[in-house]
């Protein structure tokens, strides 16, 4: 490969183009898909004529808006009807040559179908993260996900294309995972941010120093919010010694579709495949970049599945000035799950504000769980933390100023701090934990 490893961009070109260039070339795109999806998938079809519109109403980025919604439910309710594929995918079967899936974690996994070359632009994007974190051919990577039908799995190719010697290490026990970091010494790891601040632990507790006797110098994390909180991820870089970024994926469309800089100030979205909208949660009103909304997303260049006004179910906001990194792509951020979120007299909270805060807390350990619960007909919220050890101070205390830092931040306490001792927490689960319990009794009939 004749790339220069001393320039910062992977694609310069496409990862600088001016804003106004960078609209058009979507428009282009847009225009194609919105026809080609109107064409060859049975749902879109059938969707447009009942909303009145037509692939030539699109004039202007603006004018997408006029279509409708699709969602999780759009697709569970259509894969498999008509064809194996379903009525949103746009090609025959024999044109798809790798199909990825949700985990199922709310209801039925739905399949994500890909064409060589969808494939092939999702993995070049792929590539353009790591360069963006700077990995090089001379690193070496460990590749700690899934690869049963997560689409994060092939992401790994991402990385050997772009010339790195890549261990396909995939959901390792921890024990085998710290031996390879030890034995082969690898420079760059992906996991979960909550498996990486546990894996660093177990190391400490193994005996090792993760700062000495490995050579990690990048951790890559994604799946769960930890590596956009502040707090999180500097507590994660200590441990290891190593410059943590967060990534976001979608299994509906790459494994990692953003990716965060050196300046780690939101996501990079590659805006080349995905038109980005945020609309009002209840309204689904289209707000401005910059507003807090529900990511829709549209993918520009996905010809096995297309995906039109997609609502990810993802609260976040879009920042599209140039960022000081010198690309033009928006940068995404991301604040939770719509379906996380509750609400504490008329406050809107999310966990990760509420990890947020635990671990800014030096007497913590940094372990919590939440939760949530109805009392006289309204939410509220109790959090359980661990005092780490050698902490002087009575649990009393420490309770009470975690509550007042809680306060601080979100705007509405806790009714409850219970403080638990070093290990006291049953939250170290292995690559995803559960931290969030809902216990309260909706009961949703009208
Ligand atoms: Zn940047």
């Amino acid at each position: 490969m004749s790339r220069d490893i001393k320039n910062k961009f992977w694609n310069e070109e496409l990862e600088t183009l001016p804003r106004e260039e960078l609209e058009k070339r979507q428009l282009e795109d847009l225009k194609e898909i919105v026809k080609f999806a109107y064409d060859n998938a049975p749902y879109y079809k059938r969707s447009f004529d009942e909303a009145g519109v037509k692939p030539e109403d699109i004039k202007t980025l603006k004018d997408i808006e006029k279509f409708p919604f699709i969602n999780k439910k759009t697709q569970r309710d259509t894969q498999g009807v008509g064809s194996f594929l379903g009525e949103l995918a746009a090609v025959p079967e024999e044109d798809v040559v790798f199909i990825s899936t949700s985990s199922g974690s709310t209801g039925v996994p739905t399949m994500s179908p890909f064409t060589k070359k969808d494939f092939d632009e999702f993995q070049d994007t792929e590539s353009r993260w790591f360069w963006q974190i700077g990995m090089r051919p001379n690193d070496r990577y460990v590749h700690a996900l899934n690869f049963s039908l997560y689409v994060g799995g092939p992401d790994v190719i991402g990385a050997q294309n772009l010339g790195a010697l890549c261990i396909w290490g995939g959901t390792l026990p921890s024990e085998r995972l710290l031996f390879i970091l030890k034995t082969y010494q690898p420079t760059v790891i992906w996991t979960s941010p909550s498996y990486a601040w546990q894996l660093g632990e177990k190391a400490l507790k193994a005996g090792y120093d993760p700062k000495k006797d490995f050579n990690i110098k990048k951790i890559i994390v994604a799946g769960e919010l930890g590596g956009s909180i502040d707090a999180t991820r500097k507590a994660i870089e200590e441990i290891w010694g190593a410059e943590v970024f967060d990534f976001y994926g979608l299994s509906d469309i790459f494994g990692a579709c953003a990716a965060q800089c050196e300046y780690h100030d939101g996501l990079h979205i590659a805006e080349n495949h995905i038109l980005v909208e945020t609309v009002d949660i209840h309204t689904g009103e289209v707000l401005e970049p910059g507003q807090t909304g529900e990511l829709v997303f549209t993918t520009l260049r996905k010809h096995a599945r297309p995906l039109i006004r997609f609502k990810t179910g993802d609260i976040g906001r879009i920042d599209t000035t140039k960022c000081k990194c010198g690309r033009t792509h928006g940068r995404i951020s991301i604040l939770g799950r719509k379906d996380d979120m509750f609400i504490v007299s008329a406050v809107n909270v999310f966990p990760s504000d509420i990890e947020a805060v635990i671990r800014e807390q030096s007497d913590l350990t940094g372990e919590y769980l939440i939760r949530i619960f109805e009392k006289d007909f309204t939410s509220k919220y109790a959090v359980e933390v661990e005092k780490a050890s050698g902490v002087a101070k009575d649990d009393d205390t420490v309770a009470a100023e975690v509550s007042a830092a809680l306060k601080a931040r979100i705007g509405v306490k806790p009714a409850k701090v219970i403080v638990h001792p070093d290990g006291g927490l049953d939250t170290r689960s292995e690559h995803k934990s559960r931290r969030v319990i809902d216990e309260r009794n909706i009961d949703y009939s009208i």
